[in-house]
């Protein structure tokens, strides 16, 4: 795993994951546990496993794949695609590996109830393939249990309520294919002026899951991202699914309702080792393009990390580092592998030292959302990327 021979490390704070989820259970309940994409790059197997131990009976990976991952781990628990299958094999896998897919198309929807129909009543359920775990006892054995995902306003994927009846007709002709769950994806949760859209699209959903009910498919409901967890209690159906809060950042940062993530724990620090130290003089330059002249006499230290490590090159002239517990910016282009960071003025800078990208002890401890808007994007993106590099725990 991660970007091969690399300085960096994304040292990952499991305890701060179990921290969250106890937060955000208190606060919302029933949450479900979004570990897609290697958790925003915390580490699938790892996440699962603590949080499988602090109680989650559900979790939620993107692609079937991650799923069968998960699955292979020795993942015990009720595991959701939220992509649902794609090509041939990981329809298969839905059977083999006991996965519950999000079903967004008709396409996929047919495929699934033709498969079911071809395995005939019984077959499916916990398979020799798992090591006979039963991850849906509590669902029987017979049925392959599915969730419905339904485009409330994100327009991006998912059946619309106009679907329903056409969905009902072709689920009561295959018993062994069950729908227990209803999704759908909040487009605005987390925005200041979002309010009017997400009471739109709990209007849209509320709506679909009565004309599901209607046509004897009760479902058991979730709506809510972190940010609705968090702010719309109106929101809280039979679950919710959390993704970003549980690694620690604050969805409404920044925003008037920021108290609502008080007490999350930021669980990624990232930090690489100083190469040199130097001096640079007044009127030298450094790296790239001569793009950086020093004002004055400058300590400089040189500190392995660049964008080959996705430390964005767009961070140039805008990032502050960590060292020593306290703040230095970084000076100059950010190269492949190496940048560079002013240090004048720190005691005892030495070649070895840690420096910490994310975190860091001290007051110049740098949060998800610091790191994020120097970096012109979301902690989100910064956890998938940092998070490619090898961790540590
Ligand atoms: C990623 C994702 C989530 C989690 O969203 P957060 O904002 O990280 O809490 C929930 N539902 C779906 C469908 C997702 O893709």
């Amino acid at each position: 795993m991660g970007i091969p021979f690399n300085k960096l490390t994304a040292v990952i704070d499991l305890a701060a994951i179990v921290h969250n989820y106890e937060l955000l259970n208190k606060a919302g309940g029933a949450v479900i546990p979004v570990i897609k994409a290697d958790a925003y790059g915390h580490g699938l197997l790892q996440v699962a496993q603590v949080l499988s131990q602090a109680g989650a009976q559900t979790f939620a990976v993107g692609t079937v794949e991650e799923a069968v991952a998960l699955r292979a781990g020795g993942h015990a628990k009720t595991i959701i695609a939220l992509l649902g299958p794609v090509d041939p094999a990981e329809y298969q896998a839905l059977w083999d590996a006991n996965i519950m897919p999000f079903i967004h198309t008709f396409d996929q929807l047919k495929r699934v109830l033709a498969m079911a129909l071809e395995r005939g009543a019984g077959v499916c359920g916990a398979s020799a393939a798992t090591g006979g775990v039963k991850a849906r006892a509590d669902e029987g054995e017979e049925a392959l249990a599915i969730a419905l995902k339904f485009d409330t306003g994100m327009r991006r994927l998912g059946f619309t309520l106009a679907d329903v009846s056409q969905i009902a007709a072709l689920l009561k002709g295959v018993p062994n294919v069950r729908p227990v769950m209803l999704s759908s994806h909040l487009a605005t949760a987390d925005e200041p002026e979002g309010g009017d859209y997400v009471a739109a699209q709990a209007a849209e959903f509320l709506a679909i899951r009565e004309a599901l009910e209607r046509e004897g498919f009760p479902c058991r409901a979730n709506l809510a991202n972190s940010a609705a967890l968090l702010g719309n209690p109106e929101l809280r159906f039979d679950a919710q699914r959390a993704g970003i809060a549980l690694y620690g950042a604050n969805p409404y940062a920044g925003t008037a309702k920021a108290a609502l993530g008080q007490g999350l724990k930021p669980a990624m620090s990232v930090k690489t080792v100083v190469l040199s130290v130097h001096a640079l003089k007044a009127g030298q330059t450094i790296s790239y393009g001569c793009a950086y002249t020093a004002q004055r006499d400058m300590t400089v230290a040189v500190v392995a990390a660049g964008y080959a490590d996705a430390y964005s090159r767009g961070l140039t002239g805008k990032a502050w580092m960590c060292l020593h517990g306290k703040r230095v910016p970084v000076l100059g282009r950010i190269c492949m592998q190496m940048c560079a960071v002013d240090v004048t003025g720190l005691e005892d800078v030495a070649a070895g030292d840690d420096v910490w990208l994310l975190g860091g002890g001290g007051a110049g401890r740098i949060s998800p959302e610091e790191l994020a808007g120097w970096w012109g994007t979301i902690p989100y993106e910064v956890f998938c990327l940092l998070g490619l590099n090898k961790r540590a725990y």
